[in-house]
């Protein structure tokens, strides 16, 4: 006798939400909804899909890989598909079940942990939530009264059972009469823990959700320039003119540290470098002042949907000092960026007087930038 299993609940057509796709088997970061509620299970026990038979092939490229035990064929609502799913194992039954729904993809393993040590003492545990936004009676579009929220919880998946006392309870219940396994193991007189859930939880009702519980795409950019130092009287690093012996060369104003960021901007959008966007051949750039490269730079990330997170300049040279200017250095690039200073970092370090920087002949710099894509 297997210790326990999990059954999830996936034979829904999605008619609530009405896509050509059912819900379970949208897009959720490199998986599916499916795919990634059965790899949250996956590590506690043994886990079998409730599935429509209509959806054999997408269930098959969706769970490829995972190592799942063979699909049952759901019914025609929630309640059939679960007694289907019991049923399945009735010969070889396991001591303890967890009944998951498909569409609740971000499970916290620390979730799954609560009900398991909440059914040693119960006959059945879920996850809930307690309620924290006014609850109203409305009628025909008008309030007719607010309910109390006391002790009012919303019930989640997974919800963990003694497999014998729920399949007993599915097989006495009346056919398509209850909402959850909590509801009907209730009407048998089972006792119900509620254990703290998450709001991760929530269900993907649609593309948009599926997108937005699944998080964002988090990329790195880097960039790396060097411009030559030349006699003259001060040079602009990230977009501060500091007083020197010598002045950077080049066709703008040089401002190595403001091109690296530009560049690990543009490197984190995949969309090319620097001297794509403004060739130096250009005499639009011939002395720029390059805070409008790394303005245009963010304009992309912008129009991408993009958020820039963190960036992170590192300028190597012996000479001039960098740490009496760092602070204007992180204030202008955070300006330019529209962020807050604390997600701007400008650090310098020599080269131990060794090679083109040590011998002060160049100045160079590398930068990371961290981007949040939709
Ligand atoms: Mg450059």
């Amino acid at each position: 006798m297997r210790d326990r299993i999990a059954l999830i609940v996936a034979a829904g057509r999605g008619t609530r939400f009405g896509g050509p796709l059912p819900k379970q088997y949208l897009p959720f970061g490199d998986t599916t909804v499916l795919g990634a509620a059965a790899m949250a299970l996956r590590p506690f026990m043994p886990v079998a899909c409730v599935i429509h038979p209509d959806d054999l092939e997408r269930y098959r490229s969706a769970t490829a890989g995972l190592d799942l035990l063979p699909p049952v064929f759901g019914g025609p609502d929630r309640q059939a598909s679960v007694r289907n799913g019991l049923e399945a194992f009735a010969d070889n039954p396991p001591e303890h079940v967890l009944v998951h729904d498909a569409a609740r993809p971000d499970l916290p393993a620390a979730v799954v942990r609560r009900i398991l040590a909440a059914l040693e003492a119960h006959d059945g545990a879920a996850p809930g939530l307690a309620v924290a936004d006014t609850l109203k009676r409305v009628e025909d579009g008008r309030s007719v009264g607010t309910v109390s929220r006391d002790g009012l919880w919303r019930i989640q998946t997974p919800q963990a059972f003694r497999f014998a006392a729920l399949l007993e309870a599915h097989r006495q219940a009346a056919p398509a009469a209850f909402s959850d396994d909590t509801a009907l193991a209730e009407a048998a007189g089972l006792r119900i823990a509620v254990v703290q859930g998450d709001a991760r939880l929530e269900k993907v009702t649609g593309p948009d959700d599926a997108a937005r519980l699944s998080g964002p795409d988090i990329r790195t950019g880097h960039g790396f320039d060097v411009h030559r130092l030349v006699p003259g009287d001060s040079v602009t690093l990230c977009g501060v003119r500091i007083p020197h012996d010598k002045a950077l060369s080049g066709h703008s104003d040089a401002d190595v540290g403001m091109h690296a960021l530009t560049d690990a901007i543009l490197g984190a959008l995949a969309e090319g470098d620097i001297g794509q966007h403004f060739p130096p051949s250009d005499p639009e750039w011939r002395g720029a002042a390059s805070g409008i490269f790394l303005a245009r730079a963010q304009e992309m990330a912008a129009a991408r949907g993009a958020r820039i997170l963190h960036c992170d300049v590192t300028l190597v040279c012996e000479a001039p000092k960098i740490s009496p200017h760092r602070a204007a250095m992180r204030a202008e690039l955070a300006r330019i960026l529209a962020l807050p200073v604390d997600r701007v970092s400008v650090k310098a370090t020599t080269s131990e007087k060794l090679g083109f920087t040590g011998r002060g002949e160049g100045i160079a710099a590398q930068a990371t930038a961290t981007l949040a894509l939709p």
